[in-house]
């Protein structure tokens, strides 16, 4: 017998459990499937960004900024710390236990919310009476679900470089990356993205050292260039070290580590030998085991699912959110969606806003950014005038004794509306929220400049930014 539902989400990640939640507070009957296993094979609710991307990596980022505090920057405080160890195992404990919370955590919110909620994969199925089709959940149990509407939110999974299969234990994927039991003496990254960065930083903080190959000739290339180039400055200066424009040729595994061979930016051929790899190299979205082309689901060049500007795909009542369609691979651009299509299946208007999604890559110094950066204005033709405030000549940054980086304000030359922020430095990934409802508002530089923001923070980094614009900065 199917079980009947007004909505069946398959997926329960940022995408999917956000969508089903919205859609149970909107008065519709919800059914969420997800797969994710914990290690004793019951479920993990909450897909990649808590099992193995967003949360852990958080996790492990707050721990080895906490290691490296104790042995570099106490004692600029007069505490003196010795004989600081850092125990692998206990760390890799927490953030197992931190992900936990959150799986836990979603579990609570469907029954809350009367979400249904079954483990195990779903995939779709022509109907027994040859009319439409069935979501058939194979888990323990089997069941077969039927929804008057679907969303799809299945994600992506780590990119695999050709001839580099992950091992997940020399040859490491994000998975693996977050597991490791011990720091690798040498460790080697191919990819300096979001992921590769972050990865990259908490290692080197515990120990490792760490090379980071790059296929680009730029670094952080969707970056602000000036904001790029100061957080590679600090990235230099700590060690972490970044090689720019290679090209990588063949990858040998062996017990005794890892051996990449790679052309570098002048033409010359290297050889970089570490104990561990981790490859991150971008994500491919996960359709695997949905049985879309059973149904006539179309997907795009890329392997996404195919969806319109509303998220719905080619098949009537079916939508697809998240990291499986096009757009930014973002946990919140994947609730946003959620909570859209949820809207939109009970008549409302749902709406996300392509142009205000916040981007935060959360390294020491984190960078932060919304809006357009000064070279794609330049691309696009725009005219815009530009402020910039270091956080040198800010007293909370001073205080808090982390005073690398700016804020830079990018804002229209005629009518002075924000079309971008850019951040490098402490606790950006919090200031940027400022700037996102500034730019949600259509706000000018003047606005924020006129704003009152509390002092000592590192907020007034934002405010005197603005006020940079129209070259009045207050403390600089
Ligand atoms: P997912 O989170 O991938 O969830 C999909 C779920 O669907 C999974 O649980 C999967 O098991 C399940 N599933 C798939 N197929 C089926 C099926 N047929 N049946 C049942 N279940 C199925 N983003 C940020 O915004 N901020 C960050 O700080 C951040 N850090 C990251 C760090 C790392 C290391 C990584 C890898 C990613 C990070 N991301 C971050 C990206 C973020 O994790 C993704 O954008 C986000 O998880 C996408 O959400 P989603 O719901 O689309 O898919």
């Amino acid at each position: 017998m199917s079980k009947q539902f007004d909505v069946v989400v398959i997926g329960g990640g940022p995408g999917g459990y956000i969508a089903a939640i919205r859609a149970a507070q909107l008065g519709m009957n919800v059914a969420c499937i997800d797969e994710w296993k914990n290690d004793k094979g019951g479920p993990a609710p909450g897909g990649t960004c808590t099992n193995v991307g967003c949360i852990p990596s958080k996790a492990l980022l707050q721990s080895s900024e906490h290691f490296e505090h104790a042995n570099k920057h106490f004692a600029d405080h007069g505490i003196t710390a010795t004989g600081v160890k850092m125990d692998v195992a206990k760390m890799v404990a927490r953030k197992d236990s931190v992900v936990k919370q959150n799986n836990d955590g979603i579990l609570y919110l469907f029954k809350k919310n009367k979400v249904s909620f079954f483990h195990g994969r779903g995939s779709f199925v022509k109907a027994a009476d040859g009319g439409g089709y069935e979501i058939k959940v194979a888990g323990a149990a089997e069941e077969t679900l039927v929804g008057k509407q679907i969303i799809i939110a299945t994600g992506s999974n780590a990119r695999a470089l050709p001839g580099a299969a992950f091992d997940e234990v020399n040859i490491l994927s994000n998975d693996g990356a977050l597991r490791m039991g011990a720091v690798p003496k040498k460790l080697a990254l191919i990819g300096s993205g979001v992921i590769g960065l972050e990865m990259g930083s908490v290692w080197r903080r515990l120990g490792a050292e760490v090379t980071v190959l790059e296929g680009l000739p730029t670094f952080l290339g969707a970056v602000d260039e000036q904001i790029a180039k100061e957080a590679k400055k600090a990235f230099d200066k700590q060690g972490l070290k970044i090689e720019l424009g290679v090209t990588v040729g063949e990858i040998k595994n062996s017990k005794k580590g890892v051996s990449i061979a790679y052309t570098n930016s002048k033409g010359e051929a290297q050889t970089l030998d570490a104990d561990k790899l981790i490859i991150s190299i971008g994500r491919v979205p996960n359709t695997i085991g949905l049985n879309a082309e059973a149904v006539g689901l179309q997907l795009d060049e890329r392997g996404a699912i195919a969806v319109d500007g509303d998220c719905k795909t080619n098949l009537p009542g079916v939508w697809a959110v998240g990291d499986v369609v096009r757009g930014p691979m973002l946990a919140h651009k994947a609730e946003e969606e959620g909570v859209a299509v949820a809207e939109r299946m009970a008549g409302q208007h749902g709406h996300v806003n392509f142009n205000t999604i916040p981007w935060v890559i959360y390294t020491s110094p984190e960078i932060a950014w919304v809006g357009r950066t000064e070279q794609q204005l330049k691309a696009d033709g725009v005219k815009y005038k530009a402020g910039t405030f270091p956080f040198l000549a800010n007293g909370r940054a001073r205080a808090l004794g982390d005073t690398t980086g700016m804020v830079k304000f990018l804002a229209d030359a005629q009518t002075d509306e924000i079309l971008g922020v850019h951040m490098v430095g402490p606790q950006v990934s919090e200031l940027i929220s400022e700037a996102v409802v500034a730019m949600e508002f259509k706000a000018s530089a003047e606005d924020i400049a006129r704003i009152c923001h509390a002092h000592p923070s590192l907020s007034e980094a934002t405010k005197e930014a603005a006020l940079a614009v129209d070259k009045r900065t207050l403390n600089f």
